[in-house]
C-alpha cells in the first residue's frame, strides 16, 4: 500500500515554499503601505455564508463545494473563496463601527478548496492572496485597489500583464440587460449545452461565463452590457476609465466578461498573463466591486471591493517568465567538527552561535572533514569553524571567512561570550 497526496492537491517543499514565503513577504509590505491589514478566516464556514453570497446557480455552489455535516449536524463548507468569509466577520464585528477607520481594509493569504477538474493551474486545494476594502463607493477606491495588483506583480518581475475591465452596473442595469440575454439566447435555447439551458431560466449572465464551445458562439454576439447601464451606473464606470487614464494605466474594457460569483456590481477586473502555457488558466488576479454583499450577509448597506490572485497561477507565469526570485537563506556560520571527542564542544558552540542570533549549522553525521567543507560550501555558509581534537586540547577553534578566504584561531571563550565581535571582525 502505498499512500499519495489526494488528487488536486500538492505538496509545496522546501525550495518551493521559499518562493512562497517571497511572494508573500512582498504582498505583506505592498499592501500595508496601502494600508492593508491582516485578516485570518476559518477554513471552514456554514454552507449558507458562502451560498448565500457567491450564489446557488453558480459553479462554485452548484458544483465545486467541498461541504459536508458535521457531527453535531451543522452543513459546513470548505471556503472555496475568501470574501464571502470577511464579510460575514465584518458584519460578525460589527466592523463598520465607529470605533473602526474607514474605509476597513484587510488582507488574507491561505487555501481555498474547489472540487474542480485538476489541470496545470487548477487545483482543488488552491491558495489566493487577496484584499478587500469596505465603505467607499468612490471610482478612486476601485482604480487605486487595481493598479495596486498590477504594482504586486511589477514588483514580482512580471512583464506581460492585461488589465481588462467591465461593469455589471447596479440592480437597474442587471434588471433590463437579463431581459436582453433572455431574450438572446432564447432564440438559441436548443443549441445551448444543458447547463445553459438552465442557465437561461435561473440566471442567464452565467451563460456568458461558459466554458462549453457551443455556448461560446452565442455569447459573441450576446448584446453588451455597455448598452444598458443606468446613469448611476455609466457615471461610476466612466469615472474609473477617466481615472485610469490618469494614471496613464493601460486597459482594455471587455464587455461580455463576467465573474463566476454572483455578489459583483459595477467594475470587476482581471489580471491576466498570455503565455500560452497556461492555456485557458491566464488570469491569476481577479475580483471587483460588490456594493450588496454586506447588506446581503446583514450587515448595513456598505460598499466593498476587493480581488484575490491565485499562488500556484502566478508561480506558473514566474516560471514561464524565468523569473529568479532572490534565495531567502542564508548560514552566518558552519561548524565542521572533527573526531568524536568533539561532539559535545560542536554543539555548545553551535548553540551559543545560534544564541547571539546569528544562523548556524554542524555536522551531526559523522562526515569526513572533506565532506563537511563541502556541506558548508553548498550551504553557502559566510563563515567556517573547524574545531578538532587539538583545538579542543588548546581552548580554541578556527574561523574562516569564506568571502575574503581570511582565517585565523579564535579562543572558545570569545565564542561563548561575545561572537558578535568574531563575526564583525570577519565579516
Ligand atoms: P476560472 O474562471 O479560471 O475558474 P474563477 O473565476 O473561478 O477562475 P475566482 O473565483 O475569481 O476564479 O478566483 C480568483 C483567482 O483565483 C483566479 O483568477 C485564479 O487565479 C485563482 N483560482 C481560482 N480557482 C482556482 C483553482 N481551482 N486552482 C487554482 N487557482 C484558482
Ligand atoms: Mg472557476
Amino acid at each position: 500500500m502505498s499512500y499519495q497526496r489526494p488528487k488536486g492537491t500538492n505538496d509545496i517543499l522546501p525550495g518551493e515554499s521559499e518562493k512562497w514565503q517571497f511572494i508573500e513577504d512582498t504582498a505583506r509590505l505592498l499592501f500595508n503601505d496601502y494600508q492593508y491589514y491582516e485578516i485570518r478566516t476559518p477554513s471552514f464556514e456554514h454552507y449558507e455564508v458562502i451560498s448565500r453570497s457567491v450564489g446557488d446557480t453558480t459553479d462554485i455552489v452548484s458544483k465545486e463545494m467541498y461541504d459536508f455535516y458535521d457531527k453535531g449536524g451543522r452543513h459546513i463548507t470548505l471556503r472555496p473563496e475568501g470574501t464571502a468569509p470577511i464579510v460575514r466577520a465584518y458584519v460578525e464585528h460589527k466592523l463598520f463601527g465607529p470605533e473602526y477607520s474607514s474605509p476597513y481594509k484587510v488582507f488574507y493569504m491561505g487555501p481555498m478548496f474547489r472540487y474542480e477538474r485538476p489541470q496545470k493551474g487548477r487545483l482543488r486545494q488552491f491558495h489566493q492572496i487577496g484584499v478587500e476594502a469596505f465603505g467607499s463607493d468612490n471610482p478612486a477606491t476601485d482604480v487605486e485597489t487595481m493598479v495596486m495588483a498590477m504594482e504586486f506583480f511589477k514588483q514580482l518581475g512580471i512583464s506581460q500583464l492585461r488589465l481588462v475591465i467591465n461593469t455589471l452596473g447596479d440592480q437597474e442595469t442587471r434588471e433590463n440587460y437579463r431581459q436582453a440575454l433572455i431574450e438572446h439566447f432564447s432564440a438559441h435555447e436548443e443549441q445551448l449545452s444543458e447547463d445553459s439551458q438552465r442557465r437561461l431560466h435561473e440566471n442567464p449572465l452565467r451563460i456568458l461565463d461558459s466554458k462549453d464551445k457551443a455556448d461560446k458562439q452565442f455569447v459573441a454576439t450576446a448584446p453588451s452590457i455597455l448598452d444598458y447601464l443606468s446613469t448611476a451606473a455609466y457615471d461610476h464606470f466612466t469615472q474609473v476609465t477617466t481615472m485610469l487614464d490618469a494614471l496613464e494605466v493601460p486597459y482594455e474594457i471587455e464587455p461580455t466578461m463576467v465573474r463566476g460569483l454572483d455578489y459583483y456590481t459595477h467594475t470587476i477586473f482581471e489580471i491576466m498573463n498570455d503565455n500560452p502555457q497556461l492555456g485557458a488558466q491566464s488570469t491569476i488576479c481577479a475580483g471587483g466591486r460588490y456594493d450588496q454583499l454586506v447588506e446581503e450577509l446583514g450587515g448595513p448597506a456598505t460598499p466593498g471591493f476587493g480581488f484575490a490572485i491565485g499562488m500556484e497561477r502566478l508561480l506558473l507565469v514566474l516560471a514561464n517568465e524565468n523569473v529568479e526570485l532572490p534565495a531567502l537563506h542564508q548560514l552566518d556560520a558552519y561548524v565542521v567538527n572533527i573526531g568524536e571527542t568533539t561532539n559535545v564542544e560542536a554543539l555548545k558552540v553551535t548553540q551559543a552561535i545560534r544564541s547571539a542570533g546569528f544562523s548556524a549549522d554542524r555536522d551531526v553525521m559523522n562526515r569526513k572533514a572533506k565532506a563537511q567543507f563541502k556541506s558548508a560550501d553548498k550551504k553557502d555558509a559566510r563563515l567556517v569553524f573547524t574545531l578538532g581534537e587539538d583545538e579542543l586540547k588548546a581552548g580554541t577553534i578556527n574561523v574562516k571567512s569564506m568571502a575574503t578566504g581570511e582565517q585565523k584561531q579564535v579562543a572558545l571563550t570569545t565564542i561563548y561570550n561575545d561572537f558578535t565581535q568574531i563575526f564583525d571582525e570577519m565579516i
